[in-house]
């Protein structure tokens, strides 16, 4: 069944999280190699990243998403997109004002905190359902992280692409049945 429908993850998929995870660092007190190095462990050990802070037995800064680092090809993804006729949403376990940034560029946005639920719940998943406004079977969900994105949609019924870019990218390992993609410049081919 062709897709109609694209939902976007957020961080690491259309926006680079590297300069908000150094300033997290710095809040934290912690140098970022010391602070990548224990998302690293997190990934190893299949721990949510929040764990970082009990690995390094340091306090959570609060209030440290931001979002100002837009991938280069994610906006220019987007538009192609668009104009091919796909309807373009996102939506991720990010903040609610997350929202306001990404409203200008997409057909419809959503976020874990005005939702009241985190991926990888299936509820989440439920809720781009209604998002999309289409069946399962014609969304794709695009996404870094295998545990929270690729995996729980595929299992939604929805086709789960995963974006090979960041720690998670990089170091969880899709399931055969996900579209593998390296950037979002093939995104747009590469949707069944
Ligand atoms: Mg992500």
């Amino acid at each position: 069944m062709a897709v109609r429908v694209v939902v976007f993850d957020v961080g690491e998929t259309l926006v680079d999280e590297t300069n908000m995870w150094t300033r997290v660092a710095q809040a934290g007190g912690v140098t970022p190699f010391t602070l990548m190095a224990g998302l690293g462990a997190t990934i190893a050990l299949g721990r949510h990243h929040d764990d970082v802070w009990g690995l390094l037995g340091i306090e959570h800064p609060a209030g440290t998403w931001t979002m100002d680092d837009w991938y280069p090809d994610a906006l220019p993804c987007i538009e192609r997109l668009r104009a091919a006729g796909y309807r373009v949403c996102a939506s991720g376990n990010t903040p609610s004002f997350v929202e306001r940034d990404l409203r200008a560029h997409l057909d419809s946005v959503g976020s874990s905190e005005s939702w009241g639920v985190h991926k990888p719940d299936p509820a989440f998943f439920a809720r781009v359902a209604d998002l999309a406004g289409v069946e399962p079977a014609k969304i794709a969900y695009v996404g870094d992280r295998v545990d929270n994105d690729v995996g729980p949609a595929i299992a939604a019924g929805m086709i789960g692409v995963h974006i090979r870019r960041g720690p998670w990218g990089h170091l969880q390992q899709p399931p055969a049945e996900a579209v593998r993609i390296a950037s979002l410049d093939e995104l747009p081919e590469a949707l069944p």
